[in-house]
């Protein structure tokens, strides 16, 4: 039946923390048409380290295309259709490599990466009033181990080749779209080395209001400038592909997953909002061409440009780092569950944690705390609990901090949101929805076609190949509707267990000092 519809197509590579993504999408419609999936491993060398190999990363790219381009071939969809590629990724995860070899100088550390703890704290202790928003005001963000600056500062303090490197003016620094980019068009034979507004808003080295990198910035955190990729917006032409079945196709879309993902929900208005359920969660909600500064924890943060001459628009930030990440510890680190669809089954057969709560300040606490020295704690615990309390206790525990997240956002905009739209690999979970409105007392709505992130790469990118997706509204083309989950439970109750929530978080922090 999509082949009547059939437009031109766009494409998206959506490289998340656990698994890389292509996605082919009909122009016309949004339809997802066809796509390949590869995991990603992650290795954790030293207690709070968290890396990966970059060239595992864009080995998963390379095969997620070919396999896709097999699907498309095998439903008689010509790959020629295919006009526009756009780049989504993992955020702030920091890579640097040599131009001259092509080849990374070390593992890509992982945004969630806690390495940097002690470097944090040096740098706020050094602030006028041990002020970890000392560099808010250009920013948008709190020093913290989150961002890519001071994590790139720890390789060249810490890592010989990234010194040398530096010295002799070979290395690159990239966020893992610059790496994608500048490997996909050519690499050491005139690979284009760039990122976009969203990424390079996220590195605590650009400046949100001159949308440039910020030459105090840079000194701060001792980078050397030439280093940097050239920052351009989310939708124009970077450069061709430049190998495989795709060569010569334009990579003309790049933005942070969350941005995607706002753009593929179509949240465009001032006001607007998402939450995005991976291994962190993400609530961003769109605050137009100003940026507005937090008095309650949230990160000011680009949201989009979408072309050159296009303005920017901003949005606040509430970033959780642990959502996804404590289903996979369950499963690897206590064995309790041997997929993360049987998480549902076993909280599902108990309904409640019977007092038992689970903060997961695996990487410390983020917003709205920012607090590194936080650590994990599992508290309530009787002889009667057992690990279907657990894994109840672990869901909540993604619906309260969603909760922390909300609230703050209402008090920052002062106009409350009636409903949350929520995407990402969680959602798949009813449960964790069901509880999520909950614990909210407001309706999450879970759009038909799930994979927004990649759906707001491939608009930006089409957008610069003249294929404009903009006036589309993928509700009225989907046979399939919207999820909506209603609040369930009676506000006090909801409340007595946030209150109980907020006590299990108290005694979480000032762990690891
Ligand atoms: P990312 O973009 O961060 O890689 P995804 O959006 O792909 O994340 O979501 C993957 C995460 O969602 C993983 O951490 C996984 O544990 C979690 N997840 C997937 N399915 C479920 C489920 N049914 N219940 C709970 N968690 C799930």
């Amino acid at each position: 039946s999509h082949r009547i519809l059939l437009g031109p197509l766009v494409a998206a590579i959506d490289q998340g923390t656990s698994s890389t993504r292509f996605l082919v999408f009909n122009s016309k419609t949004a339809e997802l048409l066809s796509h390949h999936q590869v995991e990603i491993k992650q290795s954790f060398p030293k207690e709070g380290w968290v890396e990966e190999d970059p060239k595992e990363i864009l080995q998963s790219v390379y095969e997620c295309m070919e396999r896709t381009c097999e699907k498309l071939t095998q439903l008689n969809i010509d790959i020629s259709n295919i006009k526009a590629i756009g780049v989504t990724n993992q955020r702030e995860t920091t890579l640097i490599w040599d131009k001259e070899t092509g080849e990374p100088l070390y593992n890509a550390i992982v945004w969630l990466d806690l390495r940097t703890q002690s470097t944090v704290e040096r740098l706020i202790n050094q602030t006028p009033g041990r002020n970890k928003n000392h560099l808010k005001h250009k920013t948008g963000l709190p020093i913290s181990t989150y961002f890519s600056a001071v994590k790139l500062r720890w390789l060249m303090d810490n890592v010989d080749e990234v010194r040398d490197a530096v010295v002799s003016h070979r290395a690159m620094f990239g966020t893992v779209d610059s790496w994608l980019i500048w490997c996909l068009t050519g690499g050491t034979s005139g690979g284009v080395h760039c990122t976009d507004v969203t990424n390079a808003s996220r590195t605590m080295l650009f400046n949100i209001h001159t949308m440039d990198w910020d030459p105090e910035l840079c000194k701060y955190f001792g980078v050397p400038m030439e280093i940097l990729p050239r920052v351009r917006s989310c939708s124009e032409i970077y450069g061709l592909m430049k190998s495989g079945a795709l060569s010569g196709i334009p990579i003309s879309g790049c933005l942070g997953d969350q941005s995607a993902a706002l753009v593929g929900q179509m949240c465009f208005q001032d006001g607007q909002a998402k939450n995005t359920y991976g291994t962190g969660c993400f609530m961003l909600r769109n605050t137009g061409v100003k940026p507005v500064m937090s008095d309650h924890g949230l990160l000011t943060t680009v949201a989009y440009k979408l072309g050159r001459d296009a303005p920017a628009c901003y949005a606040l930030e509430g970033s959780v780092a642990i959502a996804g990440a404590v289903v996979r510890w369950l499963q690897d680190n206590l064995g309790i569950i041997d997929s993360s669809d049987e998480l549902e089954k076993l909280a599902a057969s108990v309904g409640t944690s019977y007092g038992c709560y689970f903060v997961p300040a695996f990487s410390g606490l983020y917003a709205p705390y920012w607090e590194p020295s936080a650590r994990g704690i599992i508290c309530g615990l009787t002889q009667f609990t057992n690990k279907r309390h657990l894994a109840f206790a672990a869901l909540e525990a993604v619906c309260f901090q969603t909760r922390e997240i909300l609230d703050a956002m209402n008090q920052d905009s002062g106009i409350p949101l009636t409903q949350l739209q929520v995407d990402g690999g969680m959602t798949s979970n009813k449960l964790l929805m069901q509880l999520q409105a909950d614990i909210l007392c407001i309706p999450v709505v879970k759009p038909s076609m799930p994979e927004t992130t990649a759906l707001g790469a491939a608009m930006a990118a089409g957008a610069a190949e003249g294929v404009s997706m903009w006036s589309l509204n993928p509700e009225d083309l989907s046979e399939v509707t919207s999820e909506k989950f209603e609040p369930q439970i009676n506000p006090q109750e909801s409340e007595f267990r946030y209150a109980r929530w907020k006590k299990a978080v108290q005694r979480s922090m000032n762990w690891e000092t």
